[in-house]
């Protein structure tokens, strides 16, 4: 590894601002980071603040804080999707025009009463309607990719054929629209995630066929989840991290992700942990498993 030499990675870590970082977002933002890092790439954070009923207020810039307090230094200026909606308006035009996507009055009841997949019963109603979806012809319908860190992941098929939202019913921008139209814009060519987001992938790679622009690499690490077998999320109020105190969350999160960080670093400073995480990151050393229970 040459610090001097940059290649033409960039990674991204898009966390949503409906609360504070926990030690779940904390694996995605240093996972990410010490990929990026490691491959003299880029690492950026995307603001993905489309849903504000779901967002809680100043957690956009206490996860920069938390961020900045952990070492972990962001390239460019951070990305805000609530700057982004002339381009996503752009795209949803584009489809339009492309005749690949129509207005969906369904609702969810509706979707439920037939099994709980959207089989295109709107495709031929294609009048405006007040709100309504709009949802994409998913002509391509990826079940199965290969992951960098998981290999061949194989996703369920009916669902992955499905015609998905890109705008919702509330007229809100659907994240499968915002996060491809985003990691586009700003050239992502890998994607370090969690595992809650496999079946995601799938459509996003049918949404980038669709979009004829090349996907990024993906790669899932597994979900840290509490032995009630919950996912820590910020939706089920996992603690956040503690801002003022980095090493002892880092060092587990470098344990979770397979690291095997000398007990040292323990004590070490922010950089010197950081400096050994990118030196010695291993994708191949991170667990395969989908969960792993804290
Ligand atoms: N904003 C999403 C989240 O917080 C992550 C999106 C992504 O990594 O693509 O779960
Ligand atoms: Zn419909």
């Amino acid at each position: 590894m040459r610090p001097d030499k940059l290649s033409n990675y960039r990674g991204r870590f898009a966390p949503s601002p409906s609360g504070l970082l926990h030690f779940g977002s904390l694996i995605a933002a240093l996972a990410s980071y010490l990929d990026a890092k490691h491959n003299n790439g880029q690492w950026l954070v995307r603001i993905e603040d489309i849903d504000p009923p779901r967002e809680q207020a100043g957690a956009g810039i206490e996860i920069l804080n938390t961020l900045e307090s952990y070492g972990l230094h962001w390239d460019e200026d951070v990305l805000y999707q609530s700057q982004q909606s002339a381009l996503y308006h752009e795209v949803l035009a584009q489809l339009a025009e492309q005749k690949l996507s129509y207005y969906c009055r369904c609702t969810r009841a509706q979707i439920k009463a037939i099994g709980g997949i959207y089989q295109g019963h709107c495709r031929a109603l294609s009048q405006p309607a007040h709100a309504s979806a709009i949802r994409v012809i998913n002509t391509v319908g990826i079940s199965q990719y290969n992951d960098v860190i998981q290999n061949q992941v194989t996703c369920n098929a009916e669902l992955a054929q499905e015609d998905f939202i890109v705008l919702r019913k509330d007229g809100l921008f659907a994240y499968q629209l915002a996060v491809v139209v985003d990691d586009i814009y700003q050239n992502i060519t890998h994607v370090i995630r969690g595992c809650d987001l496999l079946e995601p992938t799938a459509r996003q790679l049918s949404f980038y066929q669709i979009l004829q622009h090349k996907a990024p690499q993906f790669g899932h690490f597994p979900i840290a989840a509490t032995s009630q077998g919950f996912k820590l999320s910020k939706q089920n109020n996992a603690p956040a991290i503690d801002k003022n105190n980095p090493i002892p969350s880092l060092f587990s999160a470098l344990v979770f992700l397979g690291q095997q960080p000398p007990n040292e670093l323990q004590t070490a400073s922010v950089d010197e942990l950081l400096t050994w995480a990118i030196g010695h990151w291993s994708i191949t050393g991170v667990p395969k498993s989908q969960e792993i229970i804290l």
